[in-house]
């Protein structure tokens, strides 16, 4: 499969230029040259297929190129490590997918990708580089999935003080092959500084390097799995379900949108955001107008411009009119994150973590007539943001005595592209 640019269809890339560039060389993101219905033949025999068949089925035209069967299933076997359960309450269903090694839905992306960098570095004679943003959650997943692949090497960038203790601990904690810097900014600046390093000639020339930002085809493409894989155990798929996706940089949601375009039926879409409501506001009024980003509760949704937006806008035409009518938005405040968590532990006895929150809210607020029972994508384990959830809830909390380690082994930069590239330079 050739992919090509959003911003331009003529700046086409094989699956495997696409992947190690991350991004066009326009600055646009990578979208496939071909998206085609799945075989009905394949949705109505879902409920008789495994998850593996499942992944490979609908992986195999992504990504398959230059790779032999038992590559792929390497790969395939990798990523189907990661269980997807759904949970049920009442009128809706949690699809959790956060059983992989970070706890947070990132990790399907990120596992896909370490696994198909691995296999392509089987033959490769240089290292390759890869550079990542995040606001917390992806730099985790991604030192997770890469750790210890042979042949790789990982520089994860995040907003200082702007992570939870947990998060730098599984960012900064591993060592090897993994280097986790704290910069002086927002995850804008973050993620600027790794858009910059991409674009820049010198460290094009001296270094093979990639994304793993939610931008990459192999994080991105993978994440339409979960979707498939709810509507196989649900059971429901005579019926056009809702999914609601708590969204940040729009990858879950457009890989959701993806699925559908596959074949996944789907009726409604509902966006959850916290108070970064870039795509919300979109959606209400049709003006995209980024704002900078605010901290809030759901810290792996604060992202003030959305990139995966693109994509979004070349799945749905380009039309507000199309996306408005298939998407329904909502911001959800600091304030209702919280008592929608105290709400659902005072009925369920049920931690939820403040991303899933906001879908939970958004749900109540935003769907008042839905065919199907509404699926919420559960993008976090509670655990990882227990010292929220616990003070909101008013009970103790202890911390682990390891993470003070990840502050003591904290590397820092200040918000300046010259002094990281000399880094990337210097200390490859
Ligand atoms: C990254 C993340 C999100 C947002 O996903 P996007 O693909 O960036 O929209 C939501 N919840 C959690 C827990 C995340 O880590």
């Amino acid at each position: 499969m050739n992919y090509h640019s959003t911003r331009d269809i003529q700046q086409t890339a094989t699956t495997r230029k696409a992947v190690e560039h991350g991004l066009a060389m326009d600055g646009g993101l990578f979208v496939p040259e071909k998206i085609e219905l799945l075989p009905s033949s394949f949705w109505n025999n879902l409920q008789d297929m495994t998850y593996p068949e499942i992944a490979w089925t609908v992986m195999h035209p992504f990504f398959c190129e230059g790779l032999s069967h038992s590559s792929f299933q390497r790969i395939i076997d990798r990523v189907c490590t990661i269980p997807i359960p759904l949970s049920e309450y009442e009128d809706r269903t949690i699809v959790e997918l956060f059983h992989g090694p970070t706890m947070a839905f990132k990790d399907i992306g990120a596992t896909w990708m370490a696994a198909l960098l691995g296999e392509y570095q089987q033959e490769a004679d240089q290292d390759l580089h890869v550079l990542v943003a995040t606001s917390g959650d992806t730099g985790g997943a991604v030192a997770a999935a890469f750790y210890q692949i042979e042949g790789i090497r990982v520089t994860i960038l995040y907003p200082q003080n702007r992570v939870s203790l947990f998060q730098e601990q599984q960012m900064a904690g591993l060592g090897g092959n993994i280097r986790a810097i704290a910069v002086d900014g927002t995850f804008d600046d973050c993620q600027s500084l790794v858009k910059t390093a991409f674009q820049d000639q010198d460290l094009r020339r001296c270094l093979r390097m990639t994304s793993a930002n939610s931008i990459n085809i192999a994080r991105w493409i993978p994440q339409c799995l979960p979707y498939i894989e709810a509507i196989r155990q649900s059971r429901i798929h005579q019926e056009p379900c809702t999914f609601v996706v708590p969204c940040g940089n729009l990858g879950n949601l457009s890989a959701g949108l993806l699925a559908q375009a596959l074949g996944l039926p789907v009726s409604n879409w509902v966006a959850s955001s916290n108070a970064n409501d870039c795509f919300v506001r979109y959606l209400q009024n049709g003006i995209w107008s980024p704002k900078p980003t605010v901290h809030t509760l759901a810290s792996a949704m604060d992202v003030g411009l959305p990139n995966n937006m693109e994509r979004i806008h070349y799945l749905n035409g380009s039309t507000w009119n199309h996306s408005k009518d298939r998407i329904k938005g909502l911001s959800v405040s600091d304030k209702e994150i919280a008592s929608t968590i105290l709400q659902v532990f005072q009925q369920y006895g049920l931690k939820i973590d403040p991303h899933t929150a906001t879908a939970w809210y958004a749900l109540d607020k935003v769907v008042h007539h839905v065919g199907a029972r509404p699926m919420i994508m559960g993008t976090a384990h509670s655990s990882k943001f227990d010292e929220t959830i616990h003070s909101i809830l008013g009970l103790p909390h202890y911390k682990a005595a390891e993470i003070k380690y990840a502050a003591n082994k904290r590397k820092t930069m200040m918000n300046d592209f010259a002094w990281f590239k000399e880094m990337l330079l210097s200390e490859p």
